[in-house]
């Protein structure tokens, strides 16, 4: 099915392109959706937008059995809700760490005084299930499991499905960091059994960046309900409990929830399914026309997600020098994280991009490498 038309800026007819993991290149359609007009989020319109968000986000991704929380705040705010909530005062979280986004729930636990335990695949590994279910096996008090389907750090897919069937087996809860998977990757929530995954607007379901949410297991969600907040702004329940009532406990970017209607209207429509398969169509032909130009992968290809590709920087070319190179063409590339810095860049492939854009980009990359 043919894309809705990208967002071009009165005045600025070509806009630059943007290969970063988001925020992406949005349609016309979400772009124009903030300027639906001023409203009082008290306002039965508003209730009605953020119902009809919620019911969306459940529709697209976990139709049966969950309920999704609306957070303003970029992801990492619904990642704090999610973890800072789904952690009983005398339990233990596991976090599987495998690159930048791991490292961030370690760090959520840190300053929540978090009891946690932390098993580490080094960052062009994903994890073992097997191995977290001897961990699991050895330490009862570890009752919540936090890991990441997609680790944007490097493009890494974990087999988030083989680590729900042990969180399940072994009576866990599974929480797990979806910001960069969901409308991207393969995902299955309910039929995984996971039990809280977060997610963000601003990535590939392609909404502005500013909003993000958590879907929860409704089981799940009344469990958490009774136990102490550790944030008075980050507490999932309560965010939900007002939701519930069509209520917000604060005010939220308005104007952000309008966009994310239209585009998870416009995913629908397009059919998730749909979106994931283009996604692997293009990350395909990109890999496979960067190889083709020299470059190298940094990840054995059989880990790569299908919506991020961590190439080595060739040599005698920084990072900088390639960026900007791009950048004066039109597009827009992203550094590696950490140490992968000075080693490596990253292409995402999941904004309002058509195969000619995609073309040209690899015209001007051509250009740039040595
Ligand atoms: C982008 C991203 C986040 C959230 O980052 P924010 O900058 O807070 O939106 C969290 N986890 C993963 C895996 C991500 O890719």
């Amino acid at each position: 099915m043919t894309q809705p038309p990208r967002f071009t800026p009165a005045g600025d007819p070509e806009p630059l392109l943007l290969l970063n993991p988001g925020p992406i290149n949005v349609s016309e359609g979400v772009a124009q959706a903030l300027l639906r007009g001023d409203l009082c989020h008290r306002e039965p319109e508003f209730s009605r937008v953020q119902r009809r968000v919620r019911e969306l986000l459940c529709e697209a991704f976990a139709p049966k059995g969950y309920t999704a929380v609306l957070l303003t705040g970029s992801g990492t705010a619904a990642l704090e809700a999610a973890v800072c909530s789904a952690v009983g005062p005398e339990e233990t979280l596991l976090v599987l760490r495998n690159g930048v986004y791991g490292e961030r729930i370690e760090a959520i636990a840190e300053a929540h005084g978090i009891h946690h335990q932390v098993l580490d695949a080094g960052w062009d590994s994903p994890h073992d299930a097997d191995l977290v279910a001897r961990v699991l096996d050895d330490d009862p008090d570890l009752k919540v499991v936090a890991g990441v389907i997609h680790e944007t750090t490097t493009g890494l897919l974990n087999p988030i499905r083989d680590v729900a069937r042990v969180c399940r087996g072994a009576g866990r809860t599974l929480l797990v960091d979806g910001v960069s998977a969901l409308a991207g990757e393969e995902v299955d929530l309910a039929g995984w059994g996971v039990d809280l995954c977060v997610g963000t607007a601003n990535k590939c379901i392609r909404g502005l960046p500013g909003l993000s949410f958590v879907l929860v297991r409704e089981e799940v969600m009344s469990r958490i309900a009774s136990y102490p907040p550790r944030s008075l702004y980050l507490h999932l329940p309560t965010y939900f409990a007002k939701q519930e009532q069509d209520g917000t406990p604060f005010t939220p970017a308005v104007q952000l929830a309008y966009a994310l209607e239209v585009a998870l209207e416009e995913l629908l429509a397009e059919g998730v399914a749909a979106r994931v398969e283009r996604a692997k169509a293009i990350s395909d032909h990109l890999r496979e026309r960067c190889l083709a130009l020299g470059l190298e992968l940094y990840l054995a290809p059989e880990h790569l997600s299908r919506t991020i590709t961590t190439f080595r920087l060739p040599s005698g070319l920084t990072y900088d020098e390639l960026h900007d190179a791009l950048k004066a063409r039109g597009f827009v590339i992203y550094a590696g994280q950490g140490e992968l810095r000075s080693q490596a860049f990253r292409i995402s492939n999941i904004g309002v991009m058509s195969d000619a854009d995609y073309e040209r980009f690899l015209v001007a990359l051509a250009e740039v490498l040595p």
